[in-house]
């Protein structure tokens, strides 16, 4: 059981690569508007080292556990970058949550993503208004709890809180970087989005519809 749940949480690895190789360019560009421009590579980098690490620990025998330490720890290892090393804690604290021997019910699967959110929190230190992707991942979690006590759906309470992350990081376009590399051109940064809060609602998106699948 719980290998059936790793080998599925590998294919959602998968799927974030081949997501973010899609949309390389396209968050670089977002990046170079107040940033550096790396935001797309970064993710592409980050997502194929979690990849790699994920098949590795598979074939040693992982469950969910595992699989998403190891990938968190290659992920951060790989990108470089600052929001390499958020999703590296996000996908490890992910794991943290979850056990090695059983598969995972809803409420493990929802616990598991409340905690990645905490741990960027945690780690970036930033706040709702920073302009950061926790603009993002803060009402993606606000959501997807309050979705998930009052339903006790996953899918439904997922797919709600990648809706609710996509519209929010579309709304930090209005809003001024205040942390991070953009904080020095921040000002440019107004009516752009922010990269690292697109990337965040792009992937639950995918998640999400990975899980309603
Ligand atoms: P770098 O800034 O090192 O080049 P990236 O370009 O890959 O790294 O990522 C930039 C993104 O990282 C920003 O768009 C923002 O969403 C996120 N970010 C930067 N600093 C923080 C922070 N302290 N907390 C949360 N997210 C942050
Ligand atoms: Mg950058
Ligand atoms: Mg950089």
């Amino acid at each position: 059981e719980s290998r059936r749940f790793a080998r599925n949480l590998q294919q959602v690895l998968e799927l974030f690569e081949t997501t973010c190789r899609t949309r390389e360019a396209e968050l670089g560009r977002l990046d170079a508007v107040a940033g550096d421009g790396d935001h797309g590579q970064g993710m592409v980098l980050g997502a194929a080292g979690a990849v790699e690490a994920g098949k590795k620990a598979l074939t040693r025998g992982a469950g969910a556990r595992a699989l998403l330490v190891h990938a968190g720890t290659a992920w951060a290892e790989s990108a470089g970058g600052t929001s390499g090393a958020l999703w590296g804690a996000a996908l490890t604290a992910a794991g943290r949550a979850l056990s090695d021997d059983e598969g995972a019910d809803q409420g493990a699967a929802v616990r598991a993503m409340l905690n990645a959110v905490e741990a960027l929190q945690r780690l970036g230190g930033a706040r709702p208004g920073d302009k950061t992707m926790i603009d993002a991942a803060v009402p993606f979690a606000e959501t997807l709890f309050q979705e998930f006590s009052r339903t006790s759906d996953l899918v439904a309470s997922l797919s709600a809180a990648a809706e609710r992350a996509q519209v929010a990081a579309q709304r930090t376009a209005e809003l001024t970087a205040r942390l991070g590399r953009s904080r020095v051109l921040g000002e440019k940064s107004v009516g752009t989005p922010d990269p690292g809060a697109t990337s965040f609602a792009l992937l639950m998106g995918v998640l999400g519809d990975y899980i309603g699948q």
